[in-house]
């Protein structure tokens, strides 16, 4: 634990907003990061709790808790506020294949769960480690890591959403060579084509898929398995098969939360009306993808 009395002397403190004028001039994300002397305070912050909720991702009450990734955060928390920023991207990537993706998409159930939350604001662990990735992207640190031994085995991946990357970087680092099929004519799945700019800008998907490249693993866009390349063709010529194909099917809309009536849950998942004539959207619930159509249009 970084600083022991730094959950009272310092309160949370969160991204900026660049200004809706300047929002308006494009499409770009519009949180601005604090400064490092703050971004240390905000670690100091972290308790290094005995049981830390915030790094055991599972389900309470069937409700998602505390990081899925299981990432180290009391870790890292406390190398931030003592300014080791080297060490914190080590230990992050420990957990963590993308924390440039989670940094800035993840719906952050580590917070959700955090202890200090019982009682004061919950620590800013999603900007801290949005921060980490960051800083190491712009100091160098994040570099191709080729595995060094070859297994000879072949993997094809089907599908290059998070899952499909995460699988082949995974893969990759164990020594297979993998080879991943895209049906869209860009990488990426919905990071690309689902989650809008404002929110994770393309250039740093763009950026981890060059880094994959370079440590070996091979992309095929526009081709869909079954269809143009059959899944016994693929059989043949590879060792295994990774399906992380995603879901193009919605959520059913029959289904009713307790107390719903179906009128209400129809509306849940299809809620959303663009008149492109007034501008207007109505939006009668909140789902995570309604509020980036939202920002998105504001
Ligand atoms: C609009 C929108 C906004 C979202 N915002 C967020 C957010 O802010 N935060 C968050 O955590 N989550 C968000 N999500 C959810 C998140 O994007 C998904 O949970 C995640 O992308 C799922 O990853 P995946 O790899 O399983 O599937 P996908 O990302 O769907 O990737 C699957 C890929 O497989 C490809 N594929 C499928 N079949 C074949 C085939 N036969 N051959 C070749 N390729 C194939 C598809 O083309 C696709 O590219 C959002 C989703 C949407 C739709
Ligand atoms: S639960 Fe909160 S205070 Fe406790 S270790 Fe995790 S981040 Fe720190």
């Amino acid at each position: 634990m970084g600083k022991p009395t730094g959950f009272k002397e310092f309160t949370r403190q969160t991204p900026s907003e660049r200004p809706a004028s300047e929002r308006i001039e494009n499409w770009n994300e519009f949180a601005v990061q604090l400064p490092v002397v703050e971004l240390q305070d905000q670690g100091a912050r972290c308790m290094d709790c005995g049981v830390p909720f915030c790094h055991t991702g599972g389900l309470m009450a069937n409700m998602a808790a505390g990081c899925p990734v299981n990432n180290l955060i009391p870790e890292w928390n406390d190398l931030v506020y003592h300014d080791l920023w080297s060490e914190a991207l080590d230990r992050l990537h420990k957990t963590n294949n993308f924390p440039e993706f989670t940094g800035r998409v993840c719906p952050a159930p580590c917070e959700g769960s955090c202890v200090l939350g019982i009682h004061e604001p919950p620590v800013t662990i999603k900007n801290i480690e949005r921060a980490i990735i960051d800083r190491g992207f712009e100091e160098g640190w994040v570099v191709p890591m080729p595995p060094k031994q070859r297994t000879g085995k072949k993997v094809a991946i089907i599908g290059s959403g998070p899952a499909g990357l995460a699988a082949a970087a995974q893969l990759n680092q164990a020594g297979h060579l993998c080879t991943v099929y895209e049906r869209d004519d860009r990488l990426g799945g919905l990071l690309m084509y689902g989650i809008p700019n404002m929110k994770l800008e393309k250039e740093t998907v763009e950026r981890r898929l060059d880094l994959l490249r370079k440590e070996g693993v091979e992309f095929v866009t526009n081709t869909e398995i079954g269809k143009d390349i059959s899944a016994d063709e693929l059989k043949n010529q590879f060792d295994a098969v990774v399906l992380a194909v995603g879901s193009t099917v919605p959520n059913d809309s029959s289904r009713r939360h307790p107390g719903e009536t179906s009128r209400e849950s129809t509306w849940r998942w299809s809620s959303c009306m663009v008149t492109p004539k007034a501008f207007w959207i109505r939006i009668w619930k909140m789902g995570i993808t309604f509020q980036q159509l939202v920002k998105t249009s504001s």
